[in-house]
């Protein structure tokens, strides 16, 4: 079993433990899922997790409005995580997909959460573009006005579930202002006349993933979410509490990591004795060891914070990320030079992990925009 001494920290209370406990047990139950299919897999993934009540945090029940408990969802990401990244994507979705209406969205549309909690409708968010995906304010797909309607044309790429998803939460140009101060953001459902997945994308660590486009695709005004020219708040609000997660997710990574590396170098023997023995490696598992607890630190930092009222966790959910994702990388990339030849034989769990990890430092954004982030709230005193 990993270390569950953190469990312990401050930032939780029983009913956070009391969860920990739950998503352990299914996890080593249920985890890893067969990837062969990974559409399948996910849809199977977010449907087992629905029927366990494990999506219960990704949304808030629309009959109970309450706030999304950041830690809840932290802690569930870092454990599917360790278990298996496809299971943490599939949750971590459901959340990101829904997160904007669960925030934002009025009564007839957040009716949508009961199905993304109950896993019986899956959720995307497409923000990214071809030319906008650090650079958010440039986004170029256009949301026209048309009498009651919205007439929404353009491109969004690198959507994660695009293919499976039933409703997308699409962000897109009405021009109240320039820039950032002209976006909007619109509730999809994947049956829409004129939307179409235009190319399947294939990572490396697999999941779905697509662009998608639009072509004088009618939505009645009643799609937007939030107010016209609110979709960069709206946008920028969800991520505050996703990117926490993130380095979540990246923590789990890295506690599966440390701990396949631990049982290899107590196991491994040569030179006489275990590789254990040899003082660099012991230096190596001290360095892996650090910087799994300094991740954590951080992750339930920035989680405690938001659930604590915190009207926004810019800086703390940036330093969360930046910090979680690239340790953890590194952290894991130790863990691959300790396993020897093993470590990148295809199908063994580091080697997975090697793969799992990479894109967590690219996407809801690079470690370089969380570093701009993070010195813009310094230097203003934020
Ligand atoms: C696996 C995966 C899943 C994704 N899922 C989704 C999704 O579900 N929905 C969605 O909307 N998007 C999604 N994305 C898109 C993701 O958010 C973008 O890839 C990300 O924002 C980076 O945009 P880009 O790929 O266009 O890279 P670019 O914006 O071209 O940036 C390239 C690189 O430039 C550097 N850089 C960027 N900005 C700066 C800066 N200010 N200073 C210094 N260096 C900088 C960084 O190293 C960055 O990686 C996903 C991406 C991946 C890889």
């Amino acid at each position: 079993m990993s270390d569950q001494t953190f469990l312990s920290w401050p930032f939780f209370e029983d009913r956070h433990r009391a969860l920990a406990e739950t998503v352990e047990r299914w996890s080593a139950a249920n985890l890893p899922a067969n990837h062969g299919d990974v559409d399948a897999a996910c849809r199977d993934l977010v449907a087992r997790l629905g029927r366990h009540g494990l999506l219960a945090p990704t949304a808030p029940d629309p009959s109970v409005p309450s706030p999304l408990d950041v830690r809840s969802l932290c802690l569930i990401r870092e454990t599917l995580a360790r278990y298996d990244g496809l299971a943490d994507f599939a949750f971590a979705m459901q959340g990101l997909g829904a997160g904007p209406i669960s925030l934002f969205g009025n009564a007839e549309q957040r009716s949508w959460l009961k199905l993304t909690r109950s896993g019986e409708a899956i959720a995307a968010f497409a923000l990214s573009e071809r030319k906008s995906g650090s650079d958010v304010a440039n986004i170029a797909m256009t949301a026209t006005r048309d009498g009651d309607d919205y007439i929404l044309d353009g491109e969004k790429t690198w959507i994660s579930n695009g293919g499976i998803a039933d409703i997308y939460v699409v962000f897109a140009r009405t021009g109240e202002g320039p820039g950032a101060k002209g976006l909007s953001a619109f509730l999809v459902p994947a049956d829409l006349s004129g939307f179409a997945i235009a190319e399947r994308i294939e990572v490396i660590a697999p999941h779905p993933l697509a662009r998608i486009k639009f072509e004088r695709a009618r939505v009645p005004a009643s799609a937007m979410i939030g107010a016209p020219g609110e979709g960069f708040k709206i946008a920028m609000a969800t991520l505050d509490i996703f990117r926490a997660t993130v380095g979540a997710a990246a923590l789990g990574f890295a506690r599966r990591a440390l701990d396949e590396t631990i049982t290899r170098v107590r196991t491994r023997e040569m030179f006489g004795g275990p590789l254990a023995d040899l003082q660099m490696v012991q230096a190596a598992i001290a360095e892996m060891a650090l910087d799994v607890d300094a991740a954590a630190l951080l992750v339930y930092r920035a989680a405690w914070t938001k659930d604590n009222g915190a009207a926004r966790v810019t800086r703390e959910a940036a330093m969360a990320k930046l910090y979680a994702t690239d340790r953890a990388q590194d952290v894991i990339d130790k863990a691959v030079q300790l396993h020897g030849g093993d470590g990148v034989r295809r199908g063994h769990i580091v080697e997975r992990l090697y793969r799992e990890i990479r894109a967590l430092r690219i996407y809801e954004g690079a470690s370089e925009v969380q570093k701009v982030v993070i010195a813009r709230q310094t230097l203003s005193g934020a």
